[in-house]
């Protein structure tokens, strides 16, 4: 007999294993079905944490590269990249085997195989062997996340043409790499590799990086970035990359139609994901997609199929972890019979490169678009004695607040720590605060802190410290 669940999640991700564990803490018979053979998803196997721990391993190096200008003489300083590799992948194995504990330990079944649609209740789950088994459920959770996607007639090999997965496993540090798109894996990945002694080149369609960003974010990123050595080639729409021998030759047209060559040992093509939804079987029970062939979902994540939900990337909104993760959270208490809710106006976006850009609410871009009245605040980190006193002093602090009501409205850091600064902002924009909220409140001295506050007294034109 077919075991039956109340609920399963399919997909294992930082949406689908939260979603099963927040079921299971509900009091539901739940399992989760993960095909890749590790829990975590894309985040923890493949994504956030891999791409992190190289982030942090190669600025690291970098640091220590350039300790003698702060008085600390350090010996030869060599890259061992196997190592570093190492390293990186016993953080993913570490953090992959502690989901699986949590399943565990929260009771929810764990299937390893690729789950696909029978009926409306029922999937069938293949595993590495083609064994097949079939389950029941009153409720399905679909959370199969996103794939890269590629250009046209563009296929990855993951040696010389890579997409993140590959370029988080190079086996040595390209001579030349060129980034293909100027978002957030290009950026973050661009930077890794550039600090490994790389020479990167980003070419990017647009005339701006990080598309969606304030602009004014925007356009000081990539002059700091442009500072460490990346370089950028704006408003090139690559044509076509063709391999030859061991290298890759990508072929560009600029605005103005002037064709251009850049060849590189490795091209990292990173303009986007696309939802993954192969092989779920979803015509076969009727489920419907919207025009980027997401899973359309109401504002419950009800599919239009009554037992059926879906979150995380594989419906629309920012593809970001802890948006899978909140969505897993709401869904699973929908489900059961609570009133679960994600505030799509204060997920904060964060780029993990050195320093780090953060943000959270409104651009003043948008603002303006909504007609909507705002007073600017800003803090620059030259000005923040903490970031003084380690010689950390590049970026700012951006804050929008309401023209007359002066709630916060959004805030756009590029900064030291600016990832962590921003969830000051968050909890101040769910409680509908106000920018005076924030400049009323204490911050410790010396920190970074003190330079939110400090930008939050500027909306009001009475900073201190500048
Ligand atoms: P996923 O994490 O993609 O998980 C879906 C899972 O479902 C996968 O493990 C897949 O194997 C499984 N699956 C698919 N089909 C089936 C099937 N038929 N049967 C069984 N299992 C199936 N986001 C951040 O917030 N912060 C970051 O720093 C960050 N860094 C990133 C860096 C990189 C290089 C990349 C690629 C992404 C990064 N992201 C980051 C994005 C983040 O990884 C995703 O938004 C997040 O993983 C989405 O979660 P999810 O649960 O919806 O899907
Ligand atoms: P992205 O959407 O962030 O950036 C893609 C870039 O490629 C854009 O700037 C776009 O204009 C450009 N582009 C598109 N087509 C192009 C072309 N033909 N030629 C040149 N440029 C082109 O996508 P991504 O960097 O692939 O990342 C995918 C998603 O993964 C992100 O949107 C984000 O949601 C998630 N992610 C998040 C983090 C993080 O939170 N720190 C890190 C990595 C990835």
């Amino acid at each position: 007999m077919a075991d039956k669940f109340q609920a399963v999640v399919i997909g294992g991700g930082p949406g689908g294993y939260v979603c099963a564990i927040r079921l299971a803490q509900l009091g539901m018979k739940t399992a989760c079905i993960e095909s890749r053979g590790s829990l975590g998803g894309t985040c923890l196997n493949v994504g956030c944490i891999p791409s992190k721990s190289l982030l942090n391993l190669s600025e690291e190096f970098h640091k220590v590269k350039n300790l003698s200008n702060k008085g600390i003489e350090v010996g030869e300083v060599k890259l061992n990249l196997n190592k570093m590799m190492k390293s990186k992948e016993k953080a993913v194995t570490v953090l992959t085997k502690g989901v699986e504990f949590l399943l565990k330990k929260n009771d929810v079944t764990y299937f390893k195989g690729i789950g696909s649609f029978k009926s409306r209740n029922e999937i069938s789950i293949k595993d590495v062997n083609k064994n097949e088994i079939s389950i029941f459920a009153e409720k399905i959770i679909i959370a199969t996340g996103s794939i890269p996607t590629s250009l046209p007639g563009i296929d990855f090999d993951e040696k010389i043409i890579v997409s993140s997965t590959g370029v988080l496993k190079l086996d040595k540090v390209p001579k030349k790499m060129v980034v293909v798109g100027g978002g957030y894996i290009g950026l973050e990945m661009g930077s890794v590799w550039s600090r490994l002694g790389a020479e990167v080149h980003v070419v990017e369609f647009l005339d701006h990086i990080t598309p969606g960003m304030d602009k004014e974010i925007s356009n000081e990123f990539m002059k700091i970035l442009k500072k460490q050595g990346i370089k950028f080639h704006m408003q090139h729409k690559v044509d076509q990359i063709t391999k030859k021998n061991s290298s890759a030759v990508i072929s560009t047209t600029d605005k103005d139609g002037n064709k251009k060559d850049f060849d590189c040992e490795v091209v990292l093509v990173s303009v986007g994901r696309k939802p993954n939804t192969e092989g779920l079987n979803l015509e076969k029970i009727g489920l419907n997609l919207d025009d980027k062939n997401r899973i359309s979902t109401d504002k419950n994540f009800k599919t239009n199929l009554n037992n059926i939900y879906a979150i995380g990337d594989v419906i629309s909104g920012p593809m970001l972890a802890h948006k899978a993760e909140d969505e897993g959270i709401a869904v699973a208490e929908n489900i059961a019979g609570q009133s679960g809710h994600v505030n799509y106006d204060t997920i904060p976006g964060v780029i993990y490169t050195t320093p780090e850009v953060a943000s959270i609410g409104k651009t003043e871009e948008q603002l303006n678009d909504l007609n909507i009245k705002y007073k600017i605040g800003k803090f620059s980190f030259m000005a923040n004695s903490r970031a003084k006193a380690i010689d950390d002093t590049e970026g700012f602090v951006k804050i929008l607040a309401d023209e007359k009501t002066d709630k916060v409205l959004g805030a756009h850091l590029i900064g030291p720590h600016a990832g962590e600064l921003i969830a000051e902002i968050g909890i101040a924009m769910e409680f509908g605060a106000s920018s005076e909220d924030i400049a009323r409140t204490c911050h410790a001295h010396p920190t970074f802190s003190e330079a939110v506050k400090e930008a939050a007294l500027s909306v009001d034109k009475r900073a201190i410290h500048s």
